[in-house]
């Protein structure tokens, strides 16, 4: 297999739930820099970090059901098959040794998360495992990424022209509107029995209320499934 033509992005997160902004932000990344696959990974949250409210199970089939009628776009589970907590640099480093070249590969971020790169394990060798795509967020442009991260702001530069990707990983800038949606907003939406239609695709719509998913039941479980115990059938002092 040649591997000079492919340009693949990788689009990590919790996902709880997978909404717009997502979606957006991902199609910004796939047209600006003329993708040929989208790999949509869902995250394993470490223990000590608070839990998403979905399990991973839930998580992962509202991205496979995102992504269904995108023919580009596939629904990773590489880091849910390992009990350890996600990190990024791991993941880069199974895509290295399925033959990906750091130049190849596109690691799409929002300008929030990407802000917070300093954190991450094996800063600052990640940055050259893959080139990061990232693109503004609602209040928060790649514009202000040069001034907050100074010492990264060498390697910034906008998506290049060239659709020959350039050998030396970059920090690709890409200023192009996202929804303003967070998952965090939609799952106080839920939360308070609010309507979630344009947030998220109408099949995640359709797998979260299926589910009773962001209810205040326990994950899985619909207002409806609570179980009834009527009056007359109760035992003495049950109450
Ligand atoms: P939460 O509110 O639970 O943190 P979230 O909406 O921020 O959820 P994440 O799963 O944390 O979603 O984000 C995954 C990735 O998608 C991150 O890189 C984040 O910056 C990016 N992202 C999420 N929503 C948007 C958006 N509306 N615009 C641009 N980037 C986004
Ligand atoms: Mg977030």
């Amino acid at each position: 297999m040649t591997t000079g033509a492919r340009r693949i992005g990788i689009l990590g997160g919790t996902f709880d739930p997978i909404h717009r902004g997502h979606l957006d932000v991902a199609d910004a990344a796939i047209h600006a820099l003329t993708l040929s696959r989208l790999f949509v990974i869902t995250s394993n949250v470490p223990p000590h970090r608070p839990q998403p409210l979905a399990s991973s199970y839930h998580r992962f089939a509202m991205v496979a059901l995102a992504v269904v009628d995108r023919p580009q776009w596939r629904a990773a589970d590489l880091e849910l098959r390992h009990d350890a907590p996600s990190f990024t640099s791991r993941t880069l480093d199974l895509f290295h040794e399925r033959g990906y070249l750091s130049s190849e590969l596109f690691f799409v971020i929002g300008a929030d998360a990407f802000a917070e790169i300093g954190s991450w394990r094996d800063y600052p060798r990640i940055l050259d495992a893959a080139h990061f795509a990232v693109v503004s967020r609602p209040g928060f442009s790649v514009k202000e990424l040069p001034r907050r991260l100074p010492r990264l702001a060498d390697r910034m530069a906008p998506p290049p022209l060239d659709p020959v990707p350039p050998i030396d990983p970059l920090i690709i800038l890409i200023d192009a509107p996202t929804a303003d949606v967070s998952s965090t907003a939609i799952r106080a939406h839920l939360a308070r029995g609010e309507d979630i239609a344009g947030l998220v695709p109408p099949n995640v719509q359709q797998h979260i209320e299926h589910h009773g998913l962001y209810t205040s039941m326990s994950p899985g479980r619909r207002r409806s499934d609570a179980p009834r115990i009527p009056a007359a059938g109760r035992l003495h002092g049950q109450d």
